[in-house]
Parts: structure tokens; sequence; C-alpha cells
């Protein structure tokens, strides 16, 4: 197939055995390719986020002050076909030893830096070994907090949790996990055992999803997706707004229907289960919420105008302004 040669593809068997039938199915639709892949329109980009815009040492990106991503694979078990890293993952397997020493290095002696982001590709695709020496590692740098894993695996991939990687995990005090999820499909009852396994080494679980046409892009199917991950014990953190990396114009809504959506979630699920609705500025400037306005100044020093869930609208004296 000639997306072939453009971009990678590699699905698991857990979600290969998730997918229904036809190309309109929301498992099938994200990781099978379709010739649409192979149009790039104007706005796209090969690294549409930035990665590459603040990358002092290879495999690491420092776009915020107190944070670095740690690139440490291109590897992934699945390719997804709106990956907003689609030109570089699987081009490559782990971070060279020297490359990852030298990342190390740079964490230890930016003592600014206090939670490094492990991504890749996908972090928990290294073995165990791998992980729990790396943990180790960055467990011995004292000015860091928190260790945040952003993956796929424990849906894609759930055989992977395994107690060893729960125990590598378990090397630094703050370990996050991030899981990445679209749709209730994935959610099979392989991957709500393996988020019970990760919860139950006392492992902090947070979701991201991407909000996908023709996927995810109805409030019906969001609620379910964040229902579900919430009685899963993972709290939704981020849906995404599409980026605008090349030959994903036809997963890509528009803000306004995003927009739209989030208001229509907000009278019908519980907080926690919530996401926040983010846009990664184009070019590297991070990321912005970009949920509809719920409070508007009037004009009228400390005065404000606030819409509720359904659309009614308020004042409020903010009492600090007065
Ligand atoms: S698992 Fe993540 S990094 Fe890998 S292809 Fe999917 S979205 Fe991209």
């Amino acid at each position: 197939m000639a997306v072939a040669r453009d971009f990678r593809i590699r699905v698991t068997p857990e979600m290969h055995h998730a997918m229904g039938n036809g190309p309109g199915d929301p498992v099938v639709a994200q990781f099978v390719p379709t010739a649409a892949e192979r149009i790039t329109r104007p706005e796209e980009r090969t690294d549409p986020i930035g990665d590459r815009v603040h990358s002092p040492v290879p495999g690491l990106t420092h776009r915020y002050p107190d944070r670095v991503i740690l690139h440490v694979t291109q590897t992934c078990d699945v390719y997804c076909r709106f990956c907003f890293r689609r030109e570089t993952v699987g081009a490559d397997g782990p971070l060279s030893p020297a490359a990852l020493t030298e990342a190390l290095a740079y964490i230890a002696a930016t003592p600014a830096v206090r939670e490094v982001i492990l991504t890749g590709g996908d972090p928990m695709t290294l073995s165990p070994r791998r992980l729990n020496a790396l943990m180790g590692d960055l467990a011995a740098i004292p000015h860091l907090d928190v260790i945040r894993l952003h993956s796929r695996v424990p849906v894609v991939a759930p055989q992977r949790i395994t107690a060893e990687m729960t125990a590598a995990l378990a090397r630094h005090p703050a370990t996050f996990v991030v899981v990445h999820t679209n749709h209730a499909q994935e959610l099979t009852a392989a991957a709500r055992e393996a988020l019970a396994r990760l919860a139950q080494a006392g492992i902090p679980l947070l979701s991201q999803s991407v909000l996908l046409k023709g996927i995810n892009d109805d409030a019906d199917t969001l609620a379910t997706l964040f229902r579900t991950l919430t009685a899963a014990r993972v709290k939704p953190y981020y849906l995404h707004h599409c980026d605008l990396a090349r030959g994903t114009g036809h997963f890509r809504t528009t803000i306004a229907a995003g927009q739209a959506l989030m208001a229509a979630l907000r009278g019908r699920l519980s907080g926690i289960a919530i996401p926040t609705y983010v846009l990664d500025i184009p070019g590297g400037y991070g990321k912005v919420p970009v949920t509809a306005d719920h409070i508007t100044p009037t004009g009228t020093p400390g005065l404000y105008r606030v819409r509720d869930w359904q659309g009614g609208l308020h004042d409020y004296a903010d009492p600090t302004a007065s």
C-alpha cells in the first residue's frame, strides 16, 4: 500500500480482536491506513508541535521551564493513523546509550526541571529491565518530583503490564501513567485488568484522548469513554484537538465542534470524568485549553456574565474587585 512508504503500520492482537467490521469501525479507523493519509493540506507540518524547536540534546524536548520530554524510544506497539509524531515514530528503537547518558546529564544539571515525561514512541514498549534501570537513574536525581509515562500499552498490549513492569514503575515515588485511548471499544476486559494492576500497584492513572472525526466526535461516544475510564480508576485528563500532522486532515474536527462537545458533556458527566480540551499551538508554543468561555467580562469592573451548562446566563460580581 502506498501509505506504507510514508508512515509505519502496526497493530497488536488485542486491538485486532477489538476491531469491528468495516472502515467506519472506531478501532479499525484508528489503525488501518486509508488513501486519505496521502493528502497533505497546506497547514499540515512534519513537526506539528515543535519538538525539534526545543531540543537541547538528542532525545530531549525542553519546552516549559519545569519539565522535559524524554523520547526514550521511537517504537510503538501500534501506529495510530493520526499520530502527531508520525514522521518519527517507528524510525528507530530505544535511544542509544550515549544519547540517554547525555539526556540524563542535562536533566541532572538543570535543577529547574521538576518533572520528566517519558514518551516516544511508547516508553512502556521497553523491557521491564530497561525501564527499571531508567527509573532508577531518574529516582537518583534529587530535584525531580514527578515522572510521567505517556503510553498506549496498557490498552493495546495489556499483557505487558506484568509484576516486573509495575515494580519498575514504582522505583520513583511519584510516577504517573497517562494512558492514551480514544474509544471505549478499545477498553477490552484485558485492558481494564491491566489498568487495575497498575492502580493496585499504587500508580496514579490519567488519560489522554484525541478528538477524531468519525471515531469519537459525538457526545454519547465521549461520555461513554470518559465514564468507562473513570470506572477503571483513570482520571480523564486531556482531550486533544487533532494536531496538524501530515495526512491527518480527514480526522480533524473544527475547534467550534470540539467546544460544543465539551459544553454538551458539562451537564451530563461528573466533573471528575471531564478532561480539559486542549490545543497544542503549532510551532512549539505549548498547550492551551480551548474550552468555550463560561465567564466573560461585562465591561463593568468586577462584573461578569456566566453561562451555565444549559446555556442560561447569570451575572457574577467579583467581591475582591469592588
Ligand atoms: S502510540 Fe502514541 S506515539 Fe505511538 S503512534 Fe500512537 S499516538 Fe503516536
